[in-house]
């Protein structure tokens, strides 16, 4: 991995040209949150506007709302919310590329059974071969990316397959924007901090048009709302935006109320993510310098809403080369054929 400097603010490396740190020691995006006039900050939503948007679509249909469980906390906590504060029809939904740890799958088999709601979950390979691709070519895609395509574009699809009005995510403050629908990364690759990493991926899906299994797949989270737009109508939202609770708070709850537990094996600490999250962190580290987190806690950081000092703790990489090794075996591959023990410049 290249040393870079980091912001002494946020903890994004200098990646010019889209994150420079200047002579301060502090980077653009830093620089641009502070010249924003307090006023045009976005104003915080209330619950009442949440309780408002669910009200129009209650009882109407079989089921209120699809939620979407991870295992996570802030999706454990998601769920909980629907079914106990809002009392809400849920149907419970998880996707499982294969790499989904079995402490993720465990902390949702509890909170479905413990809350008695219906739960699909759709486990597929499908997307091997791509993430194949992707290691073996390295190319400087990102998994975590073309992996949210491939889950969005599921999740709309049961959506629309149950006549679901709403979608239910755990995304966080920090994973809020303005665009009309996020993923688990948060990835809007309009935003600086993501254009390189938004850019390669989009031309290492570009090279897939008409490839036999992978021809159709969408070119971005854009191309999936646009699609399903047009096939099914359903909000995306998560109570997390409408509510007080930090995640201390709702983890004390859904840790007394249904069993939660931190998975033993995720990166960042204390997060819920799938093994091969390693891999893509990884590679976006030896890439970029940096990854989606690095970009997510550093708005936390900016909002007030986490310190530095705790980004900078989580952040921490502890995984071993063995343990990559271990989790792209049955790719058939290695953690980095191309790019193993040999720098990429950029
Ligand atoms: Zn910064």
């Amino acid at each position: 991995m290249i040393e870079r400097p980091i912001c002494s603010r946020c903890v994004l490396p200098h990646c010019p040209p889209d994150i420079s740190i200047d002579a301060e020691g502090v980077c653009n995006l830093c620089r641009e949150h502070e010249r924003r006039p307090a006023a045009s900050a976005q104003a915080p939503l209330l619950e009442t506007d949440f309780t408002k948007l669910i009200a129009q679509h209650r009882g109407k249909h079989e089921f209120d709302c699809l939620v979407m469980c991870s295992g996570g906390k802030d999706s454990t906590a998601a769920l909980y919310y629907a079914k106990r504060r809002y009392q809400l029809n849920v149907l419970a939904f998880t996707f499982d590329h294969g790499f989904e740890t079995e402490d993720a799958m465990a902390n949702v088999r509890r909170a479905v059974e413990k809350l008695d709601v219906p739960f699909l979950t759709y486990r597929s390979t499908f997307m091997h071969d791509m993430f194949a691709r992707i290691i073996k070519t390295d190319s400087p895609a990102i998994i975590c990316h073309v992996c949210a395509i491939w889950y969005m574009d599921l999740t709309f699809r049961m959506a629309e397959r149950f006549d679901v009005p709403i979608i239910i995510a755990g995304w966080t403050k920090g994973q809020m924007t303005n665009q009309p629908v996020l993923t688990k990364c948060a990835c809007n690759v309009s935003a600086p901090e993501y254009a390189r990493m938004g850019q390669a991926t989009k031309e290492f899906l570009a090279g897939l048009k008409g490839d036999p299994k992978y021809g159709d797949f969408p070119d971005s989270i854009e191309e999936v709302v646009a699609r399903a737009r047009k096939r099914h109508k359903c909000l995306v939202l998560s109570p997390h935006w409408f509510l007080p609770y930090s995640p201390e708070e709702y983890v004390a709850v859904i840790q007394k109320e249904m069993g939660w537990k931190y998975p033993r094996l995720s990166y960042p600490a204390k997060t819920t993510n799938c093994y091969l999250n390693f891999i893509s962190v990884h590679r976006a580290l030896q890439k970029y310098g940096y990854t989606h987190y690095h970009v997510e806690m550093s708005k936390l950081i900016r909002d007030g809403l986490m310190t530095r000092a705790e980004a900078l703790e989580q952040l921490r990489v502890d995984f071993s080369a063995e343990l990559l090794d271990r989790i792209a075996e049955p790719l058939g591959c290695r953690r980095d054929e191309e790019g193993a023990g040999n720098e990429k410049k950029d």
